[in-house]
């Protein structure tokens, strides 16, 4: 698998090549792994702009799991935006739409002491088709305690069960699959959060059960209850999943995509939740608006990008 290496990259506050993106060895974000990072969709519209989604909620949640990591983080909405839309602008191409990640690395500072960060973002093309559904299994590796490692904190640690999960996943030949927290109840997949529908409600587990508190369940819980769907929040037991109408993972970057099966037991075909998955679609791409759906919109027109004079 050949991973998209970005030739432009945003770092010490300006769009830079990304040769200049070095971070030292000795920093802590190399030697321990202190980050914290956001992951944000860009659409291209139906109007030829872009736009991305739910810039204000993902900006607010980095915010809170730097305070978390007490890595400095004092850039305002309005900075963050506009970083943002220097990415893409830089990075952009018509018929792809972007990912945009965010990571606050810890650049100086010794075990919390003298602390500083960096915002560095990078962004990577998408297929414009949303993902296709998965085979899915349940991973014998677990979501980490809340006094251990919190979910709420989006770090890289809390992708290291992720790693293993996924190899595990690949061996047994699961496309994606899902953690359990430490009671045994499902927190969520690896990378996105569970819903599961049962006799036309759609459930998640709430994040006290080991879950990221995630944006993209939001928007789908607003789409879902105008569309007349109940949606709750419990927990989920393990047994569910093998008894579940509908199963879909739900996250920025794999918007609602259906599972066809849990450890070898296959789902019925999914309705309520293609039908959440094409709303979504259409309410990102500017297709049909709605009011949950925040689009911070830019018109992208030059491929060269403004950089630092350095
Ligand atoms: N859980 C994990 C572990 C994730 O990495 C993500 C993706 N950010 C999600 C859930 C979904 O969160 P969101 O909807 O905010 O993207």
């Amino acid at each position: 698998m050949r991973l998209q290496k970005p030739p432009f990259i945003y770092c010490r506050g300006a769009v830079r090549p990304q040769e200049e993106a070095v971070l030292h060895v000795s920093t802590e974000a190399v030697v321990r792994g202190l980050n914290v990072f956001e992951g944000l969709k860009g659409y291209w519209q139906r109007d030829g702009r872009f736009g991305i989604v739910a810039m204000a909620r993902h900006h607010a949640r980095l915010k809170r799991s730097a305070r978390l990591m007490r890595l400095p983080f004092d850039m305002d909405l309005p900075a963050f935006e506009e970083a943002c839309h220097a990415i893409v602008a830089a990075l952009a191409e018509p018929d792809r739409d972007m990912w945009v990640r965010a990571t606050l690395y810890g650049t100086e500072g010794h075990w919390g002491v003298d602390t500083q960060s960096d915002l560095v973002l990078t962004a990577f093309h998408q297929p414009k088709a949303p993902p296709e559904p998965w085979p899915t299994g349940v991973s014998a590796w677990c979501r980490a305690d809340d006094n251990a490692l919190p979910a709420r904190i989006k770090t890289s640690a809390n992708y290291f069960v992720a790693r293993m999960a996924k190899i595990e996943g690949r061996d047994r030949g699961y496309t994606e699959m899902i953690l359990l927290n430490g009671a045994g109840r499902v927190a969520e997949f690896v990378g996105s959060c569970l819903v599961m529908a049962r006799d036309g409600v759609l459930v998640t587990p709430p994040a006290w059960e080991g879950a990221l508190e995630s944006i993209t369940v939001d928007i789908v819980e607003a789409l879902a209850r105008d569309m007349g769907i109940p949606f709750v929040r419990r927990p989920v037991e393990r047994s569910e999943l093998l008894v579940a109408d509908e199963i879909a993972a739900v996250g920025t970057l794999v918007e609602v995509t259906p599972v066809l099966s849990v450890d070898g037991l296959p789902l019925p075909p999914p309705r309520l939740l293609t039908a959440l998955r094409d709303r979504y679609r259409d309410a990102v791409t500017g297709a049909d608006p709605h009011p949950a759906v925040d689009l911070s919109i830019q018109s992208v027109g030059r491929r060269v990008p403004a950089m630092a004079a350095e």
